[in-house]
């Protein structure tokens, strides 16, 4: 019941996941995985082509590289591992996981990405009650699909994958990068929210000790993000606002 959710303003600052919270993002990757598996399974004439079935199978959830290997050995393909710094041309495990990559900025600027309509809303009601907002993301692309989104500039911090790697943060479900989302915006978690939607985000807000965890079930299941530690899980952040 709506009723029963806790009034999030009277926290000290609330922090969101990125995608699957604010940005349907999943569907963007898909799409970019797509597009660039299709091309290069036509150019080296692999068989069979790909369909949205190898997604599920063999690249959701995963390190993208790990991700390529398993596609590609579901074809009897073989190429070298290469280096996270190789460029998308490579034709290595990593070079092909980085082409992603190129793919999905492309996919972001032609189709572009709106915000959950009940994410924006409660961002808006937050901000409207002057209560604190940043962004804790694992992805390297969170500046950019914050950008196309259009709500960029709500968040003074974004503590997202290119930060963690700076500061050579662990990734969720280690406690660091919640841990050090709260330092930047000069909160303590244990006056505030985090609001995530997979298990791995959750049990990184529970283990940095923040005040309330909110769980948004997008598909993760609202009883395994309880079990990771979420307080409160709900479908859509628009019931905040009921
Ligand atoms: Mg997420």
């Amino acid at each position: 019941m709506a009723n029963d959710l806790p009034d999030l303003t009277a926290y000290d600052a609330v922090l969101f996941d990125l995608d699957g919270v604010l940005t349907p993002t999943a569907e963007v990757h898909m799409h970019a995985w797509a597009s660039m598996f299709t091309e290069l399974f036509t150019a080296w004439g692999i068989e069979p082509p790909y369909t949205e079935d190898d997604y599920f199978v063999h690249l959701d959830g995963k390190k993208r590289y790990d991700g390529v290997a398993s596609l590609l050995r579901s074809r009897d393909v073989e190429v070298p591992w290469g280096e996270p710094a190789d460029p998308p041309s490579a034709d290595t495990v990593c070079g092909i996981g980085n082409r992603k990559n190129e793919v999905f900025s492309r996919v972001l600027r032609e189709d572009g990405i709106a915000p959950y309509p009940g994410s924006l809303a409660l961002v808006e009601r937050l901000q409207a009650a002057g209560v604190p907002i940043a962004v804790v993301s694992s992805s390297k692309n969170a500046e950019e699909v914050l950008r196309v989104a259009g709500i960029r500039d709500r968040f003074p911090v974004v503590m997202d994958g290119v930060v963690a790697e700076r500061e050579n943060l662990p990734s969720k479900p280690d406690p660091a990068v919640f841990a050090e989302g709260a330092r930047m915006l000069g909160v303590d978690p244990a006056r505030s929210v985090a609001v995530e939607d997979a298990h791995s985000g959750v049990q990184s807000a529970a283990a940095a000790g923040y005040a309330l965890v909110v769980g948004v079930d997008r598909g993760a299941g609202a009883e395994a993000l309880r079990a990771c530690g979420a307080h409160v899980v709900v479908d859509d952040l628009a019931e905040f606002l009921a």
